[in-house]
């Protein structure tokens, strides 16, 4: 499949990233046999929705985190490297990344980006040092250690270190937010039998903004119910140690104790889509997100194209389900199922955001809405259905089963190991 050209090897399709995008195109590619290299700064393909649940001691990090290598083992053709592209030449159609070897370059016929996006501290990076985010698999362990340690060090302390130390203010109450709010005050009460303070502060006037309507009221009730605080309209200002400031809208400050502060608000796109923007000309949002033509490509480039988190298309949600169609799109144009120039078009099968056991809200359409057992039942079904790999489907069923119906959390047993080890050793075992 790759040949060397002038000195530079030279691929079919190269696809950068092993997210949702990036495997889905590559499935898609794989079934009329087109061979690919697929790229990536990170060795795993990683199940972003359940994070939280690995931060949270319900499931073990290698469960969402299977290596991309293992993951496209049996696709012929598939050549799967790990390195962070740092380059592109749109003229020449050349990348260039980095590797553990040393930078390397590679020709595409036809390049599908699907790098993601970061999290955004709306200009106050320093946010970054003083928070934990849920974005990568370290992040999850990094707020699984921190967790762990907090409650170890609470347990035999006075009531005033113990309620310094059991407090948490989560920042966005977006899906992220809202489950890791809901699970905390949960593995508080059911597995360490403590009082914790939790307080979800958000700059929107709802919980879960683009549910809306019942959905959002059910989510913020269901939340105020198990203790949470929930603060609208509210804005963090700034961030000490121990201490969150924020402000609301009608211009009142206060702040609250914060041992663990997590930030789950907004997305920026940088990195790569940064430099495809500068390459291709094509323009971006506020975000960096690449605004993409309808047919996915990039600027007045008909052999790249973009997808998922790191691009803007409609409007569409920046959900798994956009980047995996988007994914299967643009592969299908490259192994001429599509025509060129066929513009994407977006199945919206509905949303849904777990609050914490035994409640979450699912919204199909404006008509079809379910709160309660069903939505969370339908969650785990959904969630359970796109886990990569039987072995980890079966795995995520038992830790449910102890986490939810018993108190135990399994993923605490994992918290000695970086991730990395862990993958690397479920890596030696595939
Ligand atoms: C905590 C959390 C919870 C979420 N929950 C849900 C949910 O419940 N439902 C839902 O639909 N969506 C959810 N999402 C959103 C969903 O995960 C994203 O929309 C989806 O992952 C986007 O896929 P992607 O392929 O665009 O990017 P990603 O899945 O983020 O993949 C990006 C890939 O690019 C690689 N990469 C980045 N830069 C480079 C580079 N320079 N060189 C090489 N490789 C690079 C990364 O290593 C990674 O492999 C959640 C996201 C988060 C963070």
């Amino acid at each position: 499949m790759q040949n060397v050209d002038a000195g530079i090897e030279a691929a079919e399709v190269v696809i950068v990233g092993s997210g949702f995008g990036g495997l889905a195109a590559a499935k898609q590619l794989s079934k009329s046999g087109v061979g690919y290299v697929l790229i990536s700064s990170t060795p795993e393909h990683l199940f972003q929705p359940l994070l939280y649940q690995v931060a949270t001691g319900v499931l073990p990090a290698t469960d969402i985190a299977p290596p991309i290598a293992q993951v496209l083992r049996r696709h012929k053709g598939a050549d799967v490297r790990l390195g962070k592209v740092v380059g592109v030449d749109a003229d020449a159609a050349v990348l260039t990344y980095d590797t553990a070897e040393g930078q390397k370059q590679i020709r595409y016929g036809s390049l599908i980006a699907a790098t993601g996006a970061n999290q955004s501290y709306f200009g106050r990076d320093d946010f970054a040092e003083k928070t934990f985010s849920l974005k990568t698999i370290d992040d999850a362990t990094r707020l699984r250690a921190q967790i762990e340690r907090v409650f170890a060090e609470a347990a035999g302390a006075d009531k005033t270190t113990r309620e310094r130390l059991l407090s948490f203010v989560v920042v966005g109450a977006g899906p992220t937010g809202v489950e890791v709010a809901g699970q905390l005050k949960e593995l508080a009460k059911r597995h360490y039998h403590q009082e914790i303070s939790v307080t979800l502060v958000e700059g929107a006037g709802a919980v879960l903004p683009p549910f809306g309507g019942t959905l959002s009221e059910y989510a913020r009730e269901s939340l105020s119910g198990s203790g949470v605080e929930v603060l609208l309209d509210t804005f963090v200002t700034d961030i000490d140690e121990g201490k969150v400031t924020v402000k609301s809208k009608d211009g009142v400050e206060r702040g609250i104790a914060a041992e663990t502060v997590v930030w789950s608000a907004g997305v920026a796109a940088g990195g790569f889509a940064a430099l495809l923007a500068e390459a291709t000309g094509c323009e971006t949002d506020r975000a960096g997100r690449l605004l993409i033509n309808q047919d996915c490509t990039v600027g007045g480039r008909a052999d790249i194209y973009a997808i998922g988190d790191m691009t803007s298309l409609n409007g569409y949600p920046g959900q798994s389900p956009t980047a995996m169609q988007e994914g299967r799109h643009v592969a299908d144009i490259i192994r001429r199922k599509k025509q060129p120039g066929t513009p994407f078009v977006y199945w919206d099968k509905g949303s849904m955001a777990v609050i914490s056991r035994f409640s979450a809200v699912t919204k199909v359409n404006d008509k079809i809405k379910f709160t309660g057992l069903i939505a969370w039942a339908t969650w785990l079904a959904v969630h359970l259905f796109y886990l990569v790999g039987f072995r980890n489907r079966f795995i995520a069923v038992m830790s449910w089963l102890v986490a939810f119906i018993g108190t135990g959390r399994p993923g605490f047993a994992e918290v000695e190991k970086t991730a990395a080890e862990a993958i690397t050793e479920e890596r030696r075992a595939a």
